[in-house]
């Protein structure tokens, strides 16, 4: 099936990515022959209802049969499952899927009262869920991806090595919800997208500067992580999440000396006795007698790998990353604990940065650009050994 959307220079990238990229297994959606360079991202899932209209001339092809019926402009459809296994897309019944075209690139679909470019599929999951998947060029993705990372009032050169990582990412992780029909998921699971809405022209700008540029390593797509502020010293990811490994490679951590003036460089916790007791509990270690919260030992990076929980009849080594969870990530903002102490009826924990502390810390690349870095330095320091490829 032919597409009335041209969809510019993205189409040819996915052909000259395929030699680095870990492909999208060829059995995803054989049926619905979508041109390579196209990324399909969950908008709605496990839906039971959508409200849409189309902001300029929209199609609705049925894909079983090519039935097409045009969209009156800015009418508003219904869209949910029927009661025959299929579709009901205002007055019309049709078979999953339906793919909704725009005709011209400039025209757009408002779902649930947001923006969306380009094309939009509505698959029927069984029994009578519908799962709404934005099929786009990277690009035109990326623009809705990068203001909810960075706010566009930073400067340009974090923006564009944010830009930059955000399409690692996504080229690397293309497919990965292939058998759900899809590539990526529009939440935190993947990389937050709101769509055409929360687009911003300096965020659109440092998309446009930095078109078709990733970071290999080895010849490979990096698995480009970051976080918010790293606290004076990003984290090797081997020992990130407990697994241990080799410290190399571009992942294995380097002292950041810019972002130091963040907010997020400290923070402080006040944990009460009874809310460290209950948090024990829920994570089923033993609390009788508990009298001490402590700091454990340390990895490379100088994060905690261990917290320690003492009580009259037990000595807890607690994994780092799952105490953080326990008592909340936005609390415990980080594992790079510097200070446990007791303090009246409660524990007071003293940290450094915000978030995983692997790769990227964008308060550091944002402190880079303002003393004049171009973003590819930026990226160059927080993934030494990468090397930038446009693809
Ligand atoms: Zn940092």
């Amino acid at each position: 099936m032919r597409r009335g959307v041209p969809w510019g220079s993205a189409a040819c990238l996915l052909v000259a990515i395929s030699a680095v990229s870990p492909a999208r297994p060829e059995t995803a959606l054989p049926s619905l022959d979508l041109p390579d360079g196209i990324i399909r991202i969950a908008i709605l899932q496990e839906g039971s209802y959508a409200a849409l209209s189309a902001m300029g001339t929209y199609r609705a092809v049925d894909l079983k049969t090519g039935e097409t019926r045009i969209l009156s402009e800015r009418h508003v459809y219904q869209v949910a499952p029927n009661l025959m296994g299929g579709i009901r897309l205002g007055p019309w019944n049709f078979h999953s899927p339906v793919r909704l075209m725009p005709q011209q690139p400039e025209h757009h679909l408002r779902i649930d009262g947001r923006s969306y470019r380009d094309s939009v599929l509505v698959r029927l999951d069984p029994p009578k869920k519908m799962t709404l998947i934005n099929e786009l060029g990277m690009e035109s993705y990326l623009y809705g991806v990068l203001p909810h990372e960075l706010s566009s009032s930073w400067p340009l050169e974090a923006l564009k090595a944010q830009a930059v990582v955000s399409r690692t990412f996504a080229y690397r992780n293309l497919g990965k919800y292939w058998q759900q029909g899809f590539d990526l998921s529009a939440d935190t699971f993947s990389q937050m997208y709101l769509g055409k809405n929360s687009e911003d022209p300096l965020t659109n700008r440092a998309v446009d500067e930095t078109q078709g540029e990733v970071l290999l390593y080895r010849r490979e797509l990096l698995n480009a992580l970051f976080h918010a502020c790293c606290g004076g010293r990003t984290r090797a990811a081997a020992t990130a999440w407990g697994e241990g490994g080799t410290v190399s490679g571009p992942l294995s951590g380097v002292r950041d000396p810019y972002c130091r003036t963040s907010p997020h460089y400290t923070w402080s916790l006040f944990l009460t006795l009874s809310e460290i007791r209950d948090g024990l509990r829920r994570a089923g270690y033993p609390t009788e007698g508990f009298y001490a919260l402590r700091l454990g030992d340390r990895g490379p990076s100088g994060y905690l790998l261990h917290v320690r929980a003492l009580g009259k009849s037990f000595g807890e080594s607690i994994p780092a990353h799952r105490f953080r969870n326990l008592f909340g990530e936005n609390r415990v903002r980080s594992v790079f604990i510097t200070r446990i102490y007791r303090e009246g009826e409660g524990y007071r924990l003293i940290g450094r940065g915000w978030g995983h502390g692997v790769g990227m810390c964008q308060w550091g690349a944002r402190a880079q650009a303002e003393q004049g870095r171009g973003y590819r330095e930026i990226l160059k320091f927080y993934y030494p050994g990468t090397i930038l490829k446009s693809l």
